[in-house]
């Protein structure tokens, strides 16, 4: 009997432990979203993969090829060869990398604010927004879909502003808040093309010839 009485109090610290281990476990596995969302200020929701949230809101490769497949210009009337529908598909996904990269270059400084710049003029999105029109991280966070590009053949690119100024407050001049109230503008819509000659140009622009 005594026996038994031991073992019985054995198998029963033993299930005691096995639930410490698990819940403990369990807060660990925790741990990192908290982390995300807890830090003070206004950093605080920042550190979230931009890429990821992109890829949710954003047409696969395969629906833009398949969309290009069936059209034969682009916004300009300029007809579309299989080539164009190749280098835009390229384009496309060079501007996700460099935009994904440039905020996550601007999170590891802890940049705030972003504007939009552009190599060159970009038909597609020249009646919806502009260079210099700027966006805080946390509006970058909330609403992912104001990430360039925004349509096929985009060029728009997001900078990191540089310092840690609210650019709320300055009167930087060509600045000026890209957000309306709060609200989110208007923006293009992905199936715009443009078809641009877009390797080659801006990496002209960017070597400064
Ligand atoms: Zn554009």
């Amino acid at each position: 009997m005594a026996a038994f009485l031991i073992g019985l109090i054995l198998v029963l610290i033993l299930v005691i432990i096995a639930i410490r281990v698990g819940v403990e476990k369990e807060e660990a596995e925790e741990t990192p979203i908290d982390s995300q969302i807890h830090v003070s200020g206004i950093y605080s929701v920042f550190r979230r993969d931009p890429r990821e949230q992109l890829e949710k809101i954003r047409p696969s490769e395969e629906e833009i090829r398949k969309y290009l497949s069936a059209k034969n210009e682009d916004i300009g009337k300029l007809p579309l060869s299989d080539s164009d529908r190749e280098e835009i598909i390229v384009a496309w996904n060079s501007y996700i990398d460099k935009n994904v990269l440039a905020i996550e270059k601007g999170d590891s400084q802890g940049v705030e604010f972003y504007y939009y710049d552009f190599p060159y003029e970009c038909p597609g999105c020249k009646d919806f927004l502009s260079r210099g029109h700027y966006v805080s991280r946390e509006e970058i966070y909330k609403h992912p879909h104001i990430i360039p590009p925004f349509h096929l053949g985009c060029v728009c690119m997001i900078i990191p502003h540089s310092g840690t100024e609210n650019l709320r407050e300055t009167t930087e001049t060509g600045l000026r808040p890209f957000f309306d109230k709060g609200q989110i503008p208007q923006l293009p819509e992905w199936t715009c093309i443009v078809k641009s000659p877009d390797k080659q140009r801006y990496a002209i622009d960017e070597s400064g010839k």
